[in-house]
């Protein structure tokens, strides 16, 4: 990687740094249920903390309205509910304002790193407001602030200018460590560096672990290289499966967009997901890889239901049936054993394999079974292939299994791993200064 890491920067006693993590963290009732955003972020803020500087921590948590702004955006929902009828915007606004302050308020997480470094970072009420900036210009060395929710401003996703000037305030020093908001272009992500507003900008240990692995695996991937693609459709995927696959040896697919390319080779699909525009898509896909001399495997049995469960963990009567024979009322849900077997072979052969998208609808345990196939395939072979799941439903079908220690690594975001094995850049990577 040739960006600038925290690593690389000489003077940090007395510094005024801004980090942006990603602390968009799982809640409940105010506790955080899965804590290891926060834990993942502790390298880089320690490792400032110890080197005197003063921190000013920023991120966002989910998906909130600009409450702090003058002007509160309503969302595509929002509007819809003001269009039937259902409430007014008003009624909307007032409820975000009483409601969103609390579920999606930044200070369990300051809280929680209080108490992971040692009280030594405390927590602003506002962003860009007085209790910010009392609080940045409070800071002695090794001490740190945490802001408030980024998004409780508008000004923050559509990269306002002014917002990136009083976001940046006094700090001397950027630092991203938020992957899983890298391949976002917004005020903390990218533009405050964009701008000019602040001019040293080097990324985290965080960012710079998963850019090492992943980037360094799909550049320069131990041979045979595996890439494994599931999930929903193939619409969502497209330059993910045309990148990987000018990069891999072999491109393993499964899930429910398995079916457009089954029905591209002539199968009938009965009731599958079926992306019938995608269909010449997969076709140009399978002529890709064959003229590359390129395995492009795809389910040979399948299991399949009457209907899709609902709710979607209830009981479920499954049968399995060969990829070509699928019944005309039934819908392909998960991999069938002997697919199952197909793709642990491959993997078992690999020396390097990245991970993206379930096997099947594995939120129901009984069509989970394909999943849990891969990532066992996956954990038997710990230690002799570098194996790199790409965050999102993989991660946490990795994670749930108690597999999560033996994969070389498991991606922090989901959104921004999918765009790397897409072959993009980064904006929030893109913006950091290059290593002289
Ligand atoms: P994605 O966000 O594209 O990775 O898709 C994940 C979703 O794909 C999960 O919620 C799965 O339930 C769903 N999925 C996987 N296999 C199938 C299938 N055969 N039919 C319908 N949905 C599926």
């Amino acid at each position: 990687m040739n960006k600038m890491s925290v690593k690389d920067l000489k003077e940090l006693k007395g510094k005024k740094v801004l980090v942006r993590c990603d602390f968009n963290v799982p809640m409940k009732d105010g506790v955080i249920t899965d804590e290891n955003r926060i834990i993942g972020a502790l390298p880089t803020i320690k490792y400032l903390l110890d080197a005197g500087a003063k921190v000013t921590l920023c991120s966002h948590m989910g998906k909130p309205h600009s409450i702090f702004s003058d002007e509160v955006k309503l969302n595509k929902k929002d509007l819809k509910k003001v269009e039937s009828g259902e409430a007014t915007k008003e009624d909307i606004i007032a409820k975000a304002k009483k409601d969103e302050p609390k579920k999606l308020t930044l200070a369990p997480v300051a809280k929680r790193l209080a108490e992971l470094l040692d009280g030594k970072v405390v927590f602003a009420s506002d962003v860009i407001g007085p209790d910010a900036k009392a609080k940045r210009d409070a800071l002695k060395e090794g001490e740190a602030v945490l802001l408030e929710n980024l998004r409780f401003h508008w000004e923050e996703e559509k990269k306002d200018e002014g917002f990136c000037k009083a976001l940046a305030y006094d700090a001397e020093i950027y630092v991203n460590d938020a992957f899983g908001t890298a391949h976002r272009s917004h005020a903390s992500t990218a533009a405050i560096v964009e701008y000019g507003i602040i001019k040293t900008a080097v990324c985290g240990f965080l960012i710079e672990k998963e850019l090492s692995v992943m980037a360094n695996t799909l550049e320069n991937p131990a041979r045979p290289f595996v890439a494994i693609l599931g999930g929903a459709k193939v619409a969502d995927k497209l330059n993910v499966i045309s990148n990987l696959l000018e990069k891999c040896d072999t491109l393993i697919i499964g899930g429910g967009m398995a079916y457009t390319f089954l029905k591209a080779k002539g199968y009938e699909v009965g009731a599958s997901l079926l992306d019938e525009e995608k269909i010449g898509y997969c076709k140009e896909m399978m002529e890709k890889a064959e003229k590359a001399g390129k395995k492009l495997l795809l389910p040979i049995d399948t299991v399949v239901t009457k209907s899709f469960p609902d709710p979607i963990d209830a009981p479920v009567d499954v049968k399995t049936v060969d990829a070509d024979k699928i019944p005309a009322d039934m819908m392909g849900m998960d991999i069938g054993e002997k697919t199952r077997k197909l793709y642990a072979d491959a993997i078992k052969s690999a020396k390097s394999v990245v991970w993206n998208g379930p096997m099947g609808v594995f939120e129901n345990p009984v069509l989970a079974k394909g999943t849990i196939a891969v990532a066992q395939a996956l954990a038997d072979v710990y230690g002799k292939c570098t194996t790199i799941i790409g965050g999102g439903d993989s991660a946490a079908a990795v994670q749930q299994l108690g597999f999560a220690d033996k994969m070389t690594h498991i991606s922090t975001g989901g959104g921004a791993s999918l765009e790397l094995f897409e072959g993009k850049v980064l904006p929030g990577i893109a913006c950091l200064n290059d290593k002289k």
